[in-house]
């Protein structure tokens, strides 16, 4: 049934990377959506567009400056304007069948929440939320009578390949990575990388934040702490394994010694028909896999000196607590003032680092008692205040 009968849809992020992925897979298989609501955070005009072409009840825009706009633009087309973060959490639990979380950072987990809260089917795209509070929040939706089924294309992967009757035998998940844009440079040409060659990316074309993420290899790091929230498996039991054409996605490897791997061409728009039509199958004019065409598909082990983002969230994920939390927020921090060109490119890491420890010597990555998405977004915030403080004393150096 789920095919056939309208699904009732909302897109947080629609304006995006996945986004755009998300709507582009709607009209290339014409699967039967019906649009309750499309979020953005600042681009109005794309935002208009998207509202036009598929007349959700509301659009809403985070920017509160760009309602007078966004109104004007979607008069008369009988799509109701809203602004502002309550207006996007309102939306988030509009009750929807199947909502897409693509916001990007931390940000998109008050309303990654309110929609789990629903029981709706999350596709969790915004792998920020679930670093941040990812215990909390798949109790969240499980509590509800809903799910979270993972878009980042490694834990889709996995997700496909993992039996739940086995999960126990599971020896090993591998978390296949492009190696992104520096892959071989060496540490000196890394340390002058510019934003614009940070976010070059050589098989996907994403966001200004997870593509600087995919240079530092923070991305690998943020996922695994994802994978090891959404399979239950420990720090010791993830691994990363670089796979620069990106057509082999991830890997469980069973406690057997039988390996299973999920392939595709590189295209968000498999793993988010994954998300829309599990267990089934979506059909649509994908993209075929041409193994012949790559001729051969090569391997190699990440180089932590030149990467440490890895071995920092694998830190953050082995002393548990607040840390990847206070990581993932120090991490946005510290990307941003990259992209601002406050900092280099290697200080990325070294201010991770550097607000890891400061929080830890302070006694802040203790979760207290209370609610946990609360706790959460109080510990995310005291690391975004810490971490703008390492960004600014390495920013005067
Ligand atoms: P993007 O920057 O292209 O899009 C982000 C979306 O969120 C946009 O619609 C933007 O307007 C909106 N937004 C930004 N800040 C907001 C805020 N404060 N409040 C509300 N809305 C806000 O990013 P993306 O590449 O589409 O990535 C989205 C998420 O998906 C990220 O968490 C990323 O890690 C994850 N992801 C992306 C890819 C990819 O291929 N792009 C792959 C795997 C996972
Ligand atoms: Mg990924």
């Amino acid at each position: 049934g789920a095919l056939t009968s309208p699904r009732k849809v909302v897109v947080l992020g629609s304006t995006g990377s996945i986004g755009l992925s998300t709507l582009s897979l709607f009209e290339e298989s014409g699967a039967p959506v019906e649009i309750l609501a499309l979020t953005a955070g600042g681009n109005v005009e794309r935002l208009i567009e998207q509202a036009l072409r598929w007349r959700p009840q509301v659009a809403v825009i985070q920017d509160e400056t760009k309602l007078e706009a966004l109104r004007n633009g979607l008069a008369g087309s009988g799509v109701r304007a809203a602004a502002g973060s309550a207006a996007i959490i309102e939306a988030a639990a509009m009750g929807a069948d199947w909502v897409m979380s693509a916001i990007v950072g931390a940000a998109g987990l008050a309303p990654t929440v309110a929609a789990a809260r629903t029981g709706a089917v999350i596709a969790l795209a915004n792998k920020e939320s679930l670093v941040c509070a990812g215990p909390a929040l798949l109790a969240i939706a499980k509590a509800a009578g809903g799910s979270v089924i993972p878009v980042d294309s490694e834990h889709s992967a996995i997700f496909q390949v993992l039996q739940p009757e086995c999960a126990h035998r599971v020896a090993r998940l591998i978390l296949t990575a492009s190696g992104g844009p520096f892959r071989t440079w060496d540490r000196a040409a890394m340390a002058q990388a510019t934003p614009e060659q940070a976010v070059a990316h050589p098989n996907w074309s994403m966001g200004a934040k997870i593509s600087v993420d995919s240079a530092t290899m923070m991305n690998k790091g943020l996922e695994m702490i994802e994978a090891s929230y959404l399979f239950g498996t420990p720090e010791d039991r993830v691994d990363v394994l670089i796979h620069p054409q990106s057509v082999i996605h991830s890997l469980v490897e069973y406690a057997d010694g039988s390996t299973l791997a999920q392939l595709g061409p590189p295209d968000m728009r498999s793993p988010i028909a994954c998300a829309f039509s599990w267990p089934d199958r979506l059909p649509w004019p994908a993209p075929r896999l041409d193994l012949a065409a790559y001729g051969q598909l090569t391997f190699e082990s990440p180089d932590l000196d030149r990467f440490p983002s890895i071995a920092i969230a694998r830190e953050a994920l082995r002393l548990g607590g607040g840390a990847p939390t206070a990581m993932n927020a120090a991490n946005e921090v510290a990307v941003a003032a990259f992209l601002d060109r406050e900092i280099g490119f290697l200080d990325i890491a070294a201010a991770v680092a550097g607000t890891l420890e400061r929080m830890n010597s302070l006694g802040g990555l203790s979760i207290a008692e209370g609610d946990a998405v609360d706790n959460a977004m109080m510990i995310d915030a005291s690391a975004r205040r810490i971490a703008a403080e390492v960004v600014a004393q390495k920013h005067r150096r």
